[in-house]
C-alpha cells in the first residue's frame, strides 16, 4: 500500500506505467482480518502495485480505526490449507 503524492507516473518498483483503476486490499490489524474494496488507485500495469492518494490512504486509516463500529458490506470466508494436504514431490 503506497501513497501516490509523487511527481512521476511510473511504478517505484518496476518503472511500469500507472493507470487509474479500482482495487482491494487485505489487512491484518491486531488479529482482525479485513478487506477494503472499491479503492480508487493508480495501478502499475506491469507488476500490479497499487498507489493510493492521501485521501484514500486516510479513508483506509479511518476504516481501520473504526472497524469495530462500522457495519461491513458483507462477510467473506476463506479456505485454509497447509503443506500436509499435498505431496512433497
Ligand atoms: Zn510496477
Amino acid at each position: 500500500m503506497r501513497r501516490t503524492d509523487r511527481a512521476n507516473d511510473l511504478c517505484d518498483f518496476c518503472s511500469g506505467a500507472l493507470h487509474e483503476g479500482v482495487t482491494e486490499i487485505e489487512l491484518r490489524v491486531e488479529g482482525d482480518w479485513l478487506i477494503c474494496e472499491n479503492l480508487p488507485a493508480q495501478i502499475c500495469q506491469q507488476c500490479g502495485e497499487a498507489y493510493f492518494s492521501a485521501k484514500v490512504t486516510h479513508q483506509i486509516d479511518e476504516i481501520i480505526a473504526k472497524r469495530k463500529e462500522l457495519k461491513p458490506l458483507r462477510y467473506e470466508t476463506a479456505p485454509v490449507f497447509s503443506p500436509a494436504l499435498v505431496s512433497s514431490q
